[in-house]
């Protein structure tokens, strides 16, 4: 019988994770079915046991849902009860498993897609959200040389540097204390983009050889990267990348296996040109 997966999210029907799991199970051979499920703003806790009652394997989970799947789950893997957030569940008998590959994606996209090792490197976050956290621990996991936070209510960035205290030297705090200090990779896990506004950010935050990174994506440059290209940036990337390996790892969690991911970015990327 044909497994059955799906994304929950709301809004729900603008997702490529219905075509990026089609490509991921074609190229690995896997008999699955994956589609995209509009729960109801206050009904994910149903959406989802209808799901489970209809023989749905596993789930991913996309906003607004992933605190709520966190709380959901009866057990977590622990890069999931560290970001507080889950976007991928496993059903079985022994319960629902919840568990966040949006870290791990990040860094496989920075690691192996663009080739920039992290260790040794100093590293700044731009905002103190659900997705800022949930990178955190795996960023800390390639030893970097130093991870910053930075964000506009500067007591959320500090009070997340404090959450990760007992892994690394973690420090946070607001955009104006960014004088003086340059990194070598800066990535964007703030939605200022989506309100069409710059951040306020100081010059020379940009190391030579600098990598700058924005978790959004689109048509055309983002309007971080456009900032940060101008502001001296070496190399720019956008969260596409981030999208197809957090979904090439929740595939992995569910079936064994990690399909590879350059087919179906290049074709994500073609659409998103066209
Ligand atoms: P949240 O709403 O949880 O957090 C938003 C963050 O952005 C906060 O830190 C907030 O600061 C900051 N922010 C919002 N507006 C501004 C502004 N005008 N100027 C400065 N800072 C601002 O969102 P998420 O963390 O869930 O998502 C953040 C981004 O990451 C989104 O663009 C999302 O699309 C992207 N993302 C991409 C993924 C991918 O696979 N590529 C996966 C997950 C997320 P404050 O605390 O002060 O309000």
């Amino acid at each position: 019988m044909t497994d059955r997966y799906a994304v929950f999210g709301n809004p729900i029907a603008h997702s490529k994770s219905p075509q990026i799991h089609a490509a991921f199970a074609a190229a690995t051979a896997q008999d699955l079915r994956y589609e995209a499920l509009l729960a109801p703003l206050d009904g994910f806790a149903g959406a989802v046991a209808d799901f489970v009652a209809a023989g749905g394997r596993g789930a991913n989970v996309t906003v607004p849902f992933k605190e709520e799947a966190f709380r959901l789950a009866t057990r977590l893997s622990p890069r999931a009860a560290r970001a507080g957030a889950v976007n991928t569940l496993v059903f079985s008998g022994a319960g629902i498993l919840g568990d966040n590959t949006d870290g791990a994606g990040l860094v496989h996209d920075i690691t192996r897609n663009l080739t920039v090792d992290l260790a040794g490197k100093r590293i700044l976050l731009l905002g103190a959200g659900g997705a800022a956290r949930g990178v955190i621990q795996p960023l800390l996991a390639e030893a970097p040389a130093a991870l910053h936070i930075a964000n506009r209510s500067a007591d959320k960035a500090v009070a997340l540097a404090q959450a990760f205290a007992d892994l690394a030297a973690v420090s946070g705090g607001s955009f104006s204390d960014l004088a003086g200090l340059p990194f070598d990779v800066v990535i964007n896990a703030t939605s200022a983009s989506l309100a069409g506004e710059p951040l306020p950010l100081p010059t020379g935050l940009f190391a030579p050889g600098c990598l700058a990174y924005d978790m959004m994506y689109g048509k055309g440059e983002t309007p971080f990267l456009a900032q940060a290209r101008l502001a001296g940036a070496a190399r720019c990337a956008d969260g596409l990348g981030m999208l197809a390996e957090q979904a090439a790892e929740a595939f992995l969690v569910w079936r064994g296996v990690r399909p590879a991911t350059a087919g179906v970015l290049a074709t994500l990327r073609a659409a998103l040109a066209g």
